[in-house]
């Protein structure tokens, strides 16, 4: 009788021992089983052998038969190990693991139909790229000599030409017979950076996994890049689990982007996973940014990380933007708007040329307001106001999607005249419209582009220039060229300077420098206007001087001050719960049984900062370590014992490892 050991999708963190029915040869370990569960005694679930055993705990007569699902190939050894690490190091359970690794339709034993994934024509000559400029030489020089495991900070302003080097790299990784593994922030993953990379290997196998790809399709790259059979693998943090034999090269673009870090379930950061891949394969890696998380920057600093720098932009034409503060204190602005960004819009418009607003708050306005009794609208589920959106005449909760009608009075007093408070893009655009009748106005934000179809055709829009003035969230700050915007104007970013969370500032910083880069990107020079009433604040001025660097030293100065990351190791333990007095007490709980570290300390349980979405409560606990080592030593044991607690009903908890969200 042969036994396994079977990693099951269940919130526990333990395997389940069973018979191997029939006979397979070889190792059974990576192979899917259909196996029974729970008193049917029927196969109901699928789940992945992680190693035959010898003997089981079990009494034989108990142990259910397993069955070898014969139609799908065993998963490698490598990607089995990738999520043992990942279960151990977030401390999640394998099977969790495993089944948020697999693509959907594996994960039901199911192969999908047809399997070649799409090949290039492979006949018309590559096209030979731009002639790389020195520091993208120097650069891609470095990369190709690598030997082994290496990981570059490819550290290139906005326009630089960082996607030339990514390419030129993956072109050696090709020309060897590897696979090479580009991975890119969710809202950056378009047709054209696709296009771009099928158009400059069009004899490669290029597979795209993202969560927006079909079950079938999805499934059909994992096999494919499974066989060996794709070269190129692109994709947005879940292509990190692709297994790929020849691996290469992988390639993070946008490194610090928060995107890489999935907030729930497997709470796992795709760029430090993917770390660990090049590592456990012996193969560079490259992240990318114009704006690095400070985590790497310090690791660049301190020897780590090999940095490259590319501190000029490519096209020798194109300038950095001349990035200036406004002075909002002493002045009426109208909707927001300074006298400075109304005259440098309606220049860019007499010019022909396109500007953008900048403003990261959608709808119309942030909340509405009656002035006579002090009623504002709130969302009844969660600790958050409804925002006001004029454009379909809703209130909309931002967190839990509740909606309602706007009150023709006040629902408290009745009064009729209640007041749109603070602004968002709508309202800009509102205003934008009054100010420039003539111009033809495109708001870009998760409303207007609320599906990547419509965001993809917006994209198009402002390509065929088929619009002078762009009104936009962040969504418009990332990758994308647009040849005659000129103006970028800044508006409500104060808020950030002063959050509660030690990153905003960092976030900040990123984004304005990212949106600034949309300027000025070709012949015509790009200026960045930066409405605020802190115009001496170092982070603006190390903007105005495009200082990443100045900025990132004193940012981790001040870290390694209050011994924040990168200087210490977090972990978040997290409760919900209907009320909140049960999400907090359970932590105190928790924090009673925490087996005492020297070098870990527990903060005190509070609610989080929104401590109600869609009914439910919360609170969180954090816990800081000065090693990582000694973090997860503690987090080991203390989560052998949380996991035995009862816990009442309708309280759940989770860990969240390098928290980037307080
Ligand atoms: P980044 O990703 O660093 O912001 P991109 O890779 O998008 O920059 O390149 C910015 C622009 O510069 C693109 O239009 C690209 O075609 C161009 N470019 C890149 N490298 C070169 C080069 N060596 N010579 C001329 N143009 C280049
Ligand atoms: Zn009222
Ligand atoms: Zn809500």
């Amino acid at each position: 009788m042969r036994l396994v050991q079977v990693a099951l999708d269940l919130p526990v963190p333990r395997l389940f021992d069973y018979r191997l029915e029939g006979a397979i040869e070889g190792d059974p370990a990576g192979r899917l089983v259909k196996v029974p569960f729970g008193p049917s005694g029927k196969p109901s679930k699928i789940g992945v052998v992680v190693g035959a055993i010898t003997h089981s705990d079990q009494p034989a007569e108990k142990l259910k038969a397993a069955e070898i699902v014969a139609t799908l190939p065993a998963l490698p050894h490598e990607w089995l190990e990738l999520c043992r690490f990942c279960a151990q190091y977030y401390h999640h359970p394998l099977g969790q693991v495993m089944a948020f690794a697999l693509p959907p339709l594996l994960r039901q034993g199911k192969r999908p139909r047809q399997l070649q994934p799409k090949v290039g024509a492979g006949e018309t000559a590559p096209p030979a790229g731009n002639r790389p400029t020195a520091d993208q030489q120097t650069a891609i020089d470095a990369i190709v000599a690598a030997q082994g495991f290496t990981t570059f900070l490819l550290h290139g302003v906005t326009g630089s030409g960082k996607t030339e080097v990514y390419l030129r790299a993956i072109e050696a990784v090709l020309a060897k017979g590897g696979q090479a593994l580009m991975l890119v922030p969710e809202i950056a993953l378009t047709p054209q950076l696709e296009a771009r990379v099928r158009d400059r290997f069009p004899a490669a196998r290029i597979v795209v996994a993202t969560s927006g790809v079909a079950d079938a399709a999805r499934a059909r790259a994992f096999l494919a890049a499974l066989a060996g059979e794709a070269d190129i693998v692109l994709g947005t943090r879940l292509a990190v689990f692709m297994p790929l034999p020849r691996l290469g090269l992988i390639v993070v673009d946008e490194e610090h982007d928060p995107s890489f870090k999935q907030q729930d379930g497997l709470r796992y950061s795709a760029r430090d996973v993917a770390i660990w891949r090049a590592r456990q394969r012996n193969v560079p890696i490259v992240l990318g940014s114009a704006t690095p998380s400070l985590e790497t920057f310090h690791h660049a600093m301190n020897g780590r990380y090999t940095l490259l720098a590319l501190p000029e932009r490519a096209v020798a034409t194109a300038e950095l933007p001349t990035v200036v503060t406004v002075d909002t204190r002493q002045q009426k602005l109208q909707d927001g708007l300074s006298q400075e960004l109304i005259a440098a819009v309606s220049e860019r418009l007499q010019r022909k040329e396109q500007s953008l607003v900048f403003l990261n708050r959608r709808g119309y306005a942030p909340v509405l307001a009656c002035p006579a009794c002090g009623w504002i609208s709130r969302c009844r589920r969660c600790a958050a106001n409804l925002v006001l959106h004029l454009v379909d005449r809703r209130l909309r909760c931002h967190h839990c999607g509740l909606e309602a009608p706007i009150p023709r009075a006040c629902p408290d007093c009745g009064n009729l005249d209640t007041q749109p408070f603070g602004r968002g893009t709508q309202r800009l655009e509102e205003r934008l419209a009054t100010l420039f009748p003539e111009a033809r106005i495109l708001r870009i934000d998760r409303d207007s582009a609320d599906s990547p179809r419509k965001w993809q055709a917006l994209l198009e829009k402002i390509h065929r220039g088929e619009a002078d003035i762009l009104i936009g969230t962040q969504m418009l700050a990332k990758g994308h060229d647009f040849p005659r915007l000129t103006l970028v104007g800044v508006v409500g970013a104060d808020a950030a300077l002063f959050a509660a969370d030690f990153r905003a500032p960092e976030r900040l910083f990123g984004q304005l420098m990212q949106v600034g880069g949309r300027s000025g990107r070709h012949q015509l020079p790009g200026e960045v206007l930066i409405q605020t009433e802190y115009p001496d604040h170092p982070l603006y001025r190390a903007l105005a001087a495009h200082d990443y660097a100045a900025f990132a030293r004193e940012q981790l100065d001040d870290r390694e001050a209050a011994g924040f990351p990168p200087f210490s190791f977090q972990a978040m333990l997290r409760a919900e719960a209907g009320e909140l007095a049960d999400a907090l007490a359970f932590l105190k709980d928790a924090v009673s049984r925490a087996p005492s570290f020297a070098g870990v300390t527990l903060y005190d349980p509070v609610p989080m900062r929104l401590f109600r979405v869609n009914s439910r409560e919360r609170a969180q606990l954090l816990v800081e370590a000065k090693s990582r080592r000694e973090l997860h030593a503690f987090l080991d044991d203390w989560l052998t014992t949380l996991h035995a607690l009862k816990t009442p009903r309708g309280l759940r908890w989770h860990l969240d490892v390098d928290p980037l969200d307080y």
